[in-house]
């Protein structure tokens, strides 16, 4: 029988001694890479199984795996005789996929980090069937409901607009893999202005640019970044690292999720943008399947397993649970 256990910072499947890793899972084993965030970064010495996307922007990132199988999405990839794994879109990021165990007539489905709303690059993942769902959890609290993406991206855009206006340049910081190439894309479908990158979220928007030829977005601190931001430009960060550019002042706001419950100081607006599902998406992602079993990890996970069970589901948080036979 499968056992499911957290290995250090994520789980793992043991199975007749295949072990499946996920994410940043300890110890040796196959590795299922679900998206590019550092976080979710495992050994590169084993062998990752990743989407081609997750490949590139990790390298763009610096982080090199080269024992590497590439698992394009909804293709199904054999790994034994009765086991074999498919990788779905999680709507996370661009090549983040959950990953579809099936072995003798069990399925599991680990979704690593998911959106299940659909944003301006991508849609939202899909409702996947399975016997165990292994669900994230990082907003996996009730206190977390997002406002629709689209009223988050008015809000952004009204700022943006008035800061420009303000004869300041408007600066977002966000995560440098996912959302900064989110609010590019933002920027670029609905506003005339150039957007500056630093050198961390150019070389990741430039993988997103093999997909969407139709991004645009120069380096800071080149000629030509200079030169197009002297009337104006939206400024894209990891960090509150400049506060004057082309002679203008520089205006801050903070996009992320966490705002909704702990503000940073400094910043001129917050806006509650993330790349995950907010708890009422997590439950409902749950309820719309018929999963025999649900493990949450990562995050709000105990607060999530303990909603769940309320609900009737069969639900565990993994940090608590050790280990579970499924
Ligand atoms: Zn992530």
């Amino acid at each position: 029988m499968p056992l499911v256990r957290m290995e250090g910072a994520a789980p793992i499947l043991e199975d007749r001694g295949i072990r499946i890793l996920f994410d940043a899972a300890e110890g040796d084993g196959l590795r299922c890479l679900s998206h590019a965030h550092m976080d979710h970064a495992g050994s590169p010495v084993d062998l990752n199984i990743m989407t081609g996307e997750t490949h590139r922007i990790f390298a763009s990132r610096k982080r090199y795996y080269r024992r590497y199988l590439e698992s394009p999405l909804c293709v199904r990839i054999p790994l034994t005789e009765s086991c074999s794994l498919t990788a779905l879109n999680s709507g996370h990021m661009l090549g983040s996929s959950m990953f579809k165990l099936e072995a003798d007539g069990l399925t599991v489905l680990y979704t690593g980090d998911m959106n299940v709303y659909d944003n301006i690059l991508q849609r939202g993942a899909e409702q996947q069937d399975a016997d165990v769902l292994i669900i994230e959890a990082t907003y996996g609290s009730p206190v977390y409901k997002f406002p629709d993406r689209e009223v988050v991206y008015y809000e952004i855009i009204k700022w943006i607009t008035r800061t420009l206006a303000q004869g300041e340049i408007p600066a977002l910081k966000v995560y440098s893999a996912g959302k900064a190439q989110e609010i590019v894309a933002l920027i670029n479908k609905t506003l005339n202005i150039p957007v500056l990158a630093t050198p961390e979220v150019y070389s990741v928007s430039r993988v997103y640019k093999n997909t969407y030829r139709w991004m645009d977005f120069l380096k800071v601190g080149t000629r030509e970044g200079h030169e197009a931001a002297k009337n104006g430009a939206v400024y894209v960060s990891s960090r509150r690292d400049v506060f004057r550019l082309v002679d203008k002042r520089v205006r801050w706001a903070l996009a992320t999720g966490w705002v909704l419950t702990r503000r940073q100081e400094g910043f001129d607006a917050y806006f509650p943008l993330s790349g995950h599902s907010d708890f009422h998406g997590l439950v409902s992602y749950v309820r719309n399947s018929d999963y025999k079993t649900v493990l949450t990890t990562y995050g709000f996970s105990s607060t999530l397993a303990r909603h769940l069970r309320r609900l009737g589901v069969n639900a565990y948080s993994l940090e608590e649970k050790v280990q579970l036979k499924i």
